[in-house]
């Protein structure tokens, strides 16, 4: 069926998103205005962002473009592939894994349903890294490879390991290694945790583990609990296990005055700091992000 919507600010309440539409002239700003009400009405948390950057990616311009050419046509080929798009945001799919990328520390980097979406508040972990300058560092559970890759990036002379146990992640990570130039010194290792590591010891561990309980899902938005790879979120009833394990035996991978660096969820950072002082970690620390929320713990192994 072939909509006509002749006042788009009236009549979309009426469209079901499943429907085709079609104006008789479909402007950018009436693209954005209908993409909009229709990711509100889902539930998404920043429609008017997400719409304007479906179509900016439909129409291969920057969002920049959108504002400086509001009255601008599109054509019938953009329209139909925008509303596909915008048909999967509104079943709450990231907008990450529609676009196909996401931004990480000013990088660009590969993303699919695969791969946890890089977060911002991770950026922190790569700052404490970098900060240590470290010429051998491992990254524990890369999956997009977006740490390792940054912190490669960052410290050109650095050689750096990444571990995941989802082969699917590395293939994504392997992608991003290689659109960044640094592929002769990211080595990707498949294993669980520490076991590829085996006979190293390095300058520098950091991990951002799963570390969401189980009891949590539910709690979770649709886009991280329905898309986001569970085995990339979820530790089970024991939200720290993956820290534990960490804390006991990063130090049979670390040189003497190494570092170990892990990312926390929202309330643990605490109990993760006495993990690593327990395990014998000394001038233990906790970094905030920039909501101030306690986000890595930091222990140099002797
Ligand atoms: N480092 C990426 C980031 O910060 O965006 C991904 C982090 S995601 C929270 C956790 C990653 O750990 C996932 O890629 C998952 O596949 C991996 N993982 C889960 N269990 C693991 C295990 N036992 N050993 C190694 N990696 C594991
Ligand atoms: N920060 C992620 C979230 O928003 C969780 C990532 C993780 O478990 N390491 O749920």
């Amino acid at each position: 069926m072939l909509l006509l919507l002749r006042d788009i600010s009236h009549s979309l309440y009426t469209v079901r998103i499943s429907q085709p539409f079609m104006l008789a002239t479909m402007t950018i700003n009436h693209l954005i205005a209908y993409g909009m009400q229709v990711l509100q009405q889902a539930g998404v948390d920043t429609p008017r962002l997400d719409a304007e950057l479906l179509l900016a990616n439909v129409l291969g311009v920057g969002r920049a473009y959108l504002y400086a050419h509001p009255e601008e046509e599109v054509d019938a080929g953009v329209l139909q592939e925008w509303q596909r798009h915008l048909e999967r945001r509104a079943r709450r799919e990231p907008l990450a894994y529609i676009l196909g990328k996401a931004e990480f520390c000013g990088l660009e980097f590969t993303v699919t349903p695969d791969v946890l979406v890089p977060r911002p508040e991770t950026e922190v972990l790569v700052e404490a890294a970098v900060a240590r300058q470290p010429a051998t560092i491992a990254d524990i559970g890369t999956g997009s490879g977006c740490i390792a890759i940054t912190v490669a990036v960052n410290l050109p002379q650095a050689q750096v390991w990444a571990t995941d146990i989802s082969e699917a992640a590395l293939r994504v990570a392997r992608e991003n290694v290689e659109r960044h130039g640094v592929a002769g010194r990211v080595r990707l290792l498949q294993g669980d945790l520490l076991q590829p590591l085996t006979g190293m010891r390095l300058d520098v561990i950091v991990s951002n583990p799963p570390y969401v309980a189980e009891s949590e899902r539910l709690s979770l938005q649709p886009e991280v609990r329905e898309w986001e790879p569970s085995q990339a979120l979820f530790a089970g009833d024991d939200p720290l296990q993956f820290h534990r394990r960490l804390a006991a035996e990063a130090h049979f991978h670390l040189r003497e005055g190494g570092w170990l660096m892990v990312e926390v969820g929202l309330g643990q950072a605490e109990a993760v700091a006495s993990l690593l002082e327990e395990a014998g970690y000394q001038q233990v620390r906790i970094l905030n992000d920039l909501a101030g929320i306690g986000r890595v713990v930091e222990g140099r192994y002797r």
